[in-house]
C-alpha cells in the first residue's frame, strides 16, 4: 500500500497475521503462527537507555518492509554479541531485522538530540531512521539503520538505500580490522521497496553494534534547552556505564568526562589521518561520545594523496577535507565542553581538560607515523629528524598525488630500503625520492630489518575499502549478487594480510572511480 506523508512516497506494510501469506524464502523453517510470537534469540537485554526515561527518547516499532534477504552478514560481530552464528543463516532472525517480528526482551525506541552541522546550530536532530533495540548484558547497543519512520524523521522518510547501507556495513567492519575504534555493523538486509532519493532505490536496514551510541548532540540537546537535570542523567549514565574512573580521579566527574573524550577523540582522528580516512560528515550529531568513528555517510579512503581532498560532495565549502579533520575534531570537542559547562561548573576547568587534545593529537599521530614507517616505540629518534621524515614524504605523495595505501605498503615490502624500487617506480621526481629514502634508511640503521618490516606490514594495510570497490560490491548487490559483500568482508576484516590470489583489490583506482561522487544522499 502506498501512501504519502510530507510529500514522500512511504510504504505501508501489513504485518503478517494468521492465515495471511507468510513472509518467509523457505517454507519449511517458520510458520505464519511463529510471527506472532517474539523472536527468542537468547541473549539478555538490559535496556539501559531506555531506563533513562522518556525525556531521552520516544518508544517506536519497526516499520516493516517486504520480502527481505540477506546482503552481508558479519559472524565476528555475531560473536562478540554473544549470537550463536545460526542465526545468521535464519529466516526468522532475517524477518526481525526488517521489522516483521519483535525480538523478545527489545525495547525499541528513538533518541532525540540536536547538534551543529556544518558549523551551524541545527536544533533538534534526533534518530530520524535508527531505532536502538536496546543493550546486550554484554554491554553492546544493537540500532536498526533504515527501519522507518520516528518521531525525528522530520522531512526524511526513515530509510536508508541499499547503496549506503552496503558502504556503512563494509566500512564498519573495515575500520575494525585496521584497528580504529567504530561501531560494528552484525549485517545489512535489503528489501526491494523502493526509496526515493535523486532516482529511486531500494530500502536496505543496517543492524549495528556498539557499546553506546549517545553522540555529542545528546549532550548539546539538553544544554541548549536548560534541561540542567537531564544533562546530568544523562552524563552520570555515560560516565557509569562507559568512564567509571572519571568518578575516582578527580573532583569533578564531568570535566574528567570531558578530557577522556578528547583523548579517545584524538586518537580516533589520528588514526583517521594516518591510514588515510575521510569521514565526510563531521556534524557534532555525528560524533561519539566513545571516541567512535560513527553514522559513516560519503566516507572515503584517499586514492591519490590529496590532503585537501574533499570526499562529501555536497561539503561545497570543504569544512571536511582530510586536512581539516583534526581541527574539526577539536571544534566538535569544544561544543562538548560548551555543552557540558553547566555540570563542570568551572570554565578554566573545561578549558584545561579541552586543550588535553592537542598534545594527545600530536602525540598519538606520531606514534602511528612512526610505525608506518617501521620505527619501534622504543627506538630513540630525535623528534626533528621524525618530523622532518614524516613531512617530507607527505609533501612528496601530495606534490605527485601518489596512491597512499599502495606507497605506504610497498614501502613495507622494501626490505628496510634494499628493494626500493616498487616505491621508486610510485614517482616522477626520483631524486627526490631517493633522497627520502635514504634518509628513511638512515633512521631505521638501529632497527633490525625483519623487526621494522614486520611492524610495517602490520601498520600499513594491503586492503581498504575504496569507493570504486564499494561501487563493484553495491552494482552487484543491486543484480542480486552479493558474492563480492563477502569477499571485501574477509579481506577487510584482515586488512594487513596478503590474501594471495585477491591483490586486484589492493589494486590503483580504475579511471572512472574520479567521477564517483558521494554526498549527503543516502
Ligand atoms: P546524517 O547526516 O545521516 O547524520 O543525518 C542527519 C539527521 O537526519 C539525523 O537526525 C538523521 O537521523 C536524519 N536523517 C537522515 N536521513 C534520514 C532519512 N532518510 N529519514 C529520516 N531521517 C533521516
Ligand atoms: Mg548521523
Amino acid at each position: 500500500m502506498k501512501t504519502t506523508l510530507n510529500g514522500t512516497a512511504v510504504f505501508l506494510i501489513t504485518l503478517p497475521t494468521m492465515g495471511a501469506e507468510p513472509l518467509r524464502d523457505n517454507p519449511s523453517m517458520t510458520t505464519a503462527t511463529d510471527f506472532q510470537r517474539d523472536l527468542d534469540l537468547g541473549l539478555t537485554w538490559l535496556n539501559t537507555f531506555s531506563n533513562l526515561g522518556e525525556d531521552f527518547y520516544t518508544p517506536v516499532s519497526p516499520q516493516a518492509l517486504p520480502q527481505p534477504y540477506w546482503i552481508g552478514r558479519s559472524e565476528a560481530v555475531a560473536r562478540e554479541l554473544g549470537l550463536p552464528a545460526h542465526w545468521l543463516a535464519s529466516d526468522e532472525l532475517l524477518h526481525a531485522l526488517i521489522g516483521n517480528r519483535v525480538i523478545a526482551g527489545t525495547r525499541p525506541l528513538a533518541s532525540v538530540y540536536s547538534g551543529h552541522q556544518f558549523g551551524q546550530w541545527a536544533g533538534q536532530l534526533g534518530d530520524g531512521r535508527a531505532l536502538l533495540l536496546g543493550d546486550t548484558a554484554n554491554g553492546l547497543e544493537v540500532q536498526l539503520k533504515g527501519a522507518g519512520l520516528t518521531p525525528y524523521s522530520r522531512m526524511g522518510d526513515g530509510r536508508a538505500v541499499l547503496r549506503s547501507s552496503i558502504r556503512e556495513f563494509l566500512c564498519s567492519e573495515a575500520m575494525h580490522g585496521l584497528g580504529i575504534a567504530t561501531s560494528r555493523a552484525l549485517c545489512v538486509v535489503g528489501s526491494d521497496a523502493p526509496v526515493r532519493r535523486e532516482t529511486m532505490e531500494t530500502a536496505a536496514v543496517v543492524t549495528r553494534v556498539a557499546p553506546s551510541f549517545v553522540r555529542f548532540g545528546h549532550f548539546e540537546h539538553f544544554s541548549y534547552r536548560d534541561q540542567h537535570a537531564q544533562l546530568k542523567t544523562l552524563a552520570d549514565h555515560v560516565i557509569d556505564r562507559h568512564y567509571p574512573h572519571c568518578r575516582l580521579d578527580t573532583g569533578n566527574p564531568y570535566a574528567a568526562l570531558l578530557q577522556a573524550v578528547c583523548l579517545r577523540s584524538a586518537d580516533m582522528v589520528a588514526q583517521w589521518q594516518a591510514v588515510g580516512f575521510c569521514h565526510g560528515v563531521m556534524n557534532t550529531d555525528n560524533m561519539s561520545i566513545l571516541g567512535l568513528t560513527i553514522d559513516y555517510g560519503p566516507f572515503q579512503f584517499l586514492d591519490a594523496f590529496d590532503p585537501g581532498h574533499v570526499c562529501n560532495h555536497s561539503d561545497t565549502a570543504g569544512r571536511y577535507a582530510f586536512n581539516r579533520q583534526p581541527a574539526i575534531i577539536y571544534w566538535n570537542l569544544s561544543c562538548l565542553a560548551q555543552a557540558l559547562l553547566p555540570l563542570i561548573g568551572d570554565q578554566t576547568l573545561a578549558i584545561a581538560a579541552l586543550e588535553t587534545f592537542k598534545t594527545a593529537f600530536s602525540a598519538a599521530l606520531e606514534q602511528k607515523m612512526r610505525s608506518k614507517l617501521g620505527i619501534p616505540a622504543h627506538c630513540e629518534i630525535e623528534s626533528v629528524q621524525l618530523r622532518s621524515l614524516i613531512e617530507g614524504i607527505l609533501s612528496l605523495l601530495a606534490h605527485e598525488r601518489v596512491d597512499y595505501t599502495i606507497f605506504w605498503r610497498r614501502l613495507s615490502h622494501s626490505d628496510g630500503g634494499r628493494n626500493s624500487e616498487a616505491v621508486r617506480d610510485l614517482f616522477l621526481d626520483r631524486a627526490a625520492i631517493d633522497a627520502w629514502l635514504r634518509d628513511h634508511a638512515q633512521c631505521l640503521a638501529a632497527v633490525p630489518t625483519q623487526q621494522a618490516t614486520e611492524l610495517m606490514l602490520r601498520t600499513n594495510p594491503k586492503f581498504v575499502l575504496r569507493n570504486h570497490l564499494g561501487e563493484q560490491a553495491i552494482r552487484a548487490a543491486k543484480a542480486k549478487d552479493f558474492s563480492l559483500v563477502a569477499t571485501l568482508l574477509t579481506l577487510l576484516e584482515s586488512p594487513c594480510d596478503e590474501h594471495p590470489g585477491f591483490d586486484a583489490y589492493a589494486d590503483f583506482p580504475p579511471d572512472w572511480a574520479s567521477g564517483i561522487e558521494i554526498s549527503c544522499s543516502s
